[in-house]
């Protein structure tokens, strides 16, 4: 099934009496299961599709399917419930709130979903695990490594068990060891079922996405299976 939906978006900012075009007809349909990586020029459009995707933001024009619902001209409140509910956000700044122990950071959204605080715990614990970051659960950001940081993250954007992670230059901050390892764990994510999108400027990084999505001027340019990596 698929998970993104994307049906000739266009996406224009309007200023003034102008209107910019910035998305001019994007057509893309993304799998439950798929990892890829969205590249492309400065001023491409990259961000402003994220935004979209991440429900953030509506289109000008053209529909988007999110997990079979139509959410392209949804209401503000309408589409923060869908964006809560359906999307992870992992960004390059980590965004980690530096009072609270790295699990408490990763049960952060299950206070918002009204979950009891030995379940939260619980569920934190095993979602560290599986970023193998267990024995970093009570040390608090700044007691971890940039790596370490980006893993608290994911798992933090797993916690609800959203249809879709976005990832937003998840790698930017880090050295290309590190940032290898970060796209493992996306690929082990991916292998678990899980739907991965993530913006990246280095080739090297995208190499390790199974699907290359490139965007120049507001429409694709290419979208390339990555013959190299095998689910
Ligand atoms: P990328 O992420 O690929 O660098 P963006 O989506 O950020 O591309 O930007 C694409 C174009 O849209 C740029 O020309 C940028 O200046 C413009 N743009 C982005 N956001 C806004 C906004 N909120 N208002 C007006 N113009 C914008
Ligand atoms: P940049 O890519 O320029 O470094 P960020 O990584 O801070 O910017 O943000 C990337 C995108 O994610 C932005 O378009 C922003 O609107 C969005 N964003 C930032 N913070 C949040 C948040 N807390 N929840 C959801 N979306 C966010």
């Amino acid at each position: 099934p698929a998970v993104i939906l994307l049906q000739n978006i266009e996406k224009s900012y309007v200023t003034g009496k102008q209107a910019l075009p910035v998305l001019k007809g994007v057509s893309l349909q993304i799998l439950k299961n798929e990892y890829v990586a969205l590249m492309g020029p400065s001023g491409s459009g990259k961000s402003t599709l994220m935004n979209i995707l991440g429900c953030l933001d509506t289109p000008t024009a053209g529909r988007y399917i999110l997990s079979g619902q139509d959410v392209s001209s949804m209401e503000d409140d309408d589409l923060a419930l869908v964006r809560n509910k359906e999307i992870g956000f992992v960004f390059q700044q980590f965004n980690l709130m530096p009072r609270l122990s790295a699990w408490e950071n990763v049960a952060v959204p299950l206070i918002y979903a009204g979950i009891n605080a030995k379940e939260r715990q619980e569920r934190a614990m095993a979602m560290l695990a599986r970023v193998g970051l267990s024995e970093r659960a009570k040390h608090k950001p700044n007691e971890l490594s940039g790596g370490q940081s980006q893993r608290v993250a994911i798992a933090r954007a797993l916690i609800n068990n959203p249809s879709l992670i976005l990832a937003d230059e998840p790698t930017g901050n880090l050295d290309t060891k590190t940032s290898i390892e970060i796209m493992d764990i996306f690929s082990s994510l991916q292998a678990a079922g899980n739907t991965v999108v993530l913006v990246t400027h280095e080739e090297d990084i995208a190499d390790h996405a199974h699907r290359v999505v490139r965007l120049r001027d507001g429409v694709i340019e290419s979208d390339r299976i990555n013959e190299k990596i095998t689910v």
